[in-house]
């Protein structure tokens, strides 16, 4: 069998990938959807002429092809994002080979569905209240988990604590003891910022504090993680495994956070997560694709013994993009179900492909 070609489709926002072989089985990849054409022409001009005529169930040595002989176009961003969408689809058409849903052929699931928590973003722009409404209906749709995310980006520091601290005690109030809380500052507060309002937040209970500070300045992460006892995570904007051995040992955090559609896909983010398990650091992938990266962030945590946080998703449903699914991912009772059909279980509809943009496409 071999690799024949390899398309990038911009669709309903989010860049996919699909990789068609010389024997008719065809696999979807995603990658993550922030500047979207250029990574969908990085994926087909420059990677894909690196795997046409291989062999695509050699995952690991075709991801190493693509990776260490593209290395001086970027370790960080494009190159590992483009990556993760053809490495995806190379597991999705492994498992179709062998008739195997994805967490069969990583060894196995120690869990037949996983709990989801709304990832709920705009904080910066809101009242306590504005937030507080949104928060009430994400629990009112069954979410195991709440994380309320400001999006201010590294270089804000402290402007507004107390508004900040407002706001978690608004949620608190509709989450209450049930629900657990959990604050992103998107790299926007100060380390004594970061260090002073954590400590409240352990106060009130949070689950966990995500990117206190800049994402580049690991001694400050080092320095927020060990004044506090809630955990500290980080992990969104680091794509390798030698990226996250930094994070791991220079900036110390609890939890570590690789995106499947931005850390070189299913291949290194099981890499990452041996490390994390070595490392006895929490495994809670960061995750906003809510239908190829959410099923193959699914595969992943159902195959790994201690990943039983709640899983981020978006907190609404977002109808126009299930629908280009033959048979979309069903969000009940707070939980996706793990999929057990072939590959990560996801199939886009011929009639939507045949319409999309496509952005490039490489053939053998
Ligand atoms: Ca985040």
């Amino acid at each position: 069998m071999q690799i024949s070609c390899v398309s990038a489709y911009g669709i309903a926002g989010k860049c996919f990938i699909v990789v068609d072989t010389d024997e008719g089985v065809s696999g979807l990849g995603e990658c993550s959807p922030m500047h979207s054409p250029t990574i969908g022409r990085f994926a087909t001009e420059v990677l894909a002429p690196k795997i046409l005529g291989e062999n695509p169930l050699e995952t690991d040595r075709l991801w190493h092809e693509m990776m260490l002989s593209t290395y001086k176009l970027g370790a960080q961003g494009i190159q590992p994002e483009a990556t993760a969408g053809i490495d995806i689809a190379l597991w999705d058409i492994r498992g179709k080979v062998m008739e195997q849903p994805i967490w069969a052929l990583l060894g196995g699931k120690y869990r037949e569905k996983i709990p989801m928590y709304a990832s709920i973003g705009g904080g910066a722009e809101m009242t306590p209240a504005e937030m507080a409404e949104r928060v009430d209906a994400a629990v009112a749709r069954g979410f195991r988990g709440i994380k309320i995310r400001m999006d201010w980006g590294a270089g804000r520091q402290d402007r507004g604590l107390d508004k900040d601290l407002a706001m978690v005690r608004e949620c608190l109030k509709i989450t209450g003891e049930g629900v657990p809380l959990s604050f992103d500052a998107n790299n926007g507060y100060s380390v004594s910022g970061a260090i002073r309002q954590g400590r409240r937040f352990e106060e009130l209970g949070l689950r966990h504090f995500e990117e206190p500070v800049a994402q580049f300045d690991y001694p400050g992460i080092a320095q927020v993680a060990d004044a506090l006892d809630i955990p500290v995570s980080a992990g969104e904007h680091e794509y390798t495994r030698w990226q996250f051995r930094d994070l791991i040992l220079q900036g110390r955090v609890d939890i570590v956070q690789p995106d499947v559609v931005k850390s070189g896909g299913i291949t290194e983010t099981v890499k990452i997560a041996v490390l994390a398990e070595t490392f006895n650091k929490v495994f809670l992938p960061h995750q906003t694709q809510p239908t190829v990266g959410t099923a193959a962030n699914l595969h992943i945590c159902a195959s790994l013994k201690w990943c039983d946080w709640p899983q981020e998703l978006p907190p609404e449903r977002n109808e126009a993009l299930e629908g280009i699914f033959e048979h979309p991912l069903e969000f009940y009772d707070g939980h996706f179900v793990v999929l057990d059909r072939p590959g990560h279980g996801l199939v886009i509809r011929e009639s939507v492909v045949r319409d999309a943009e496509l952005y490039g496409r490489a053939e053998a």
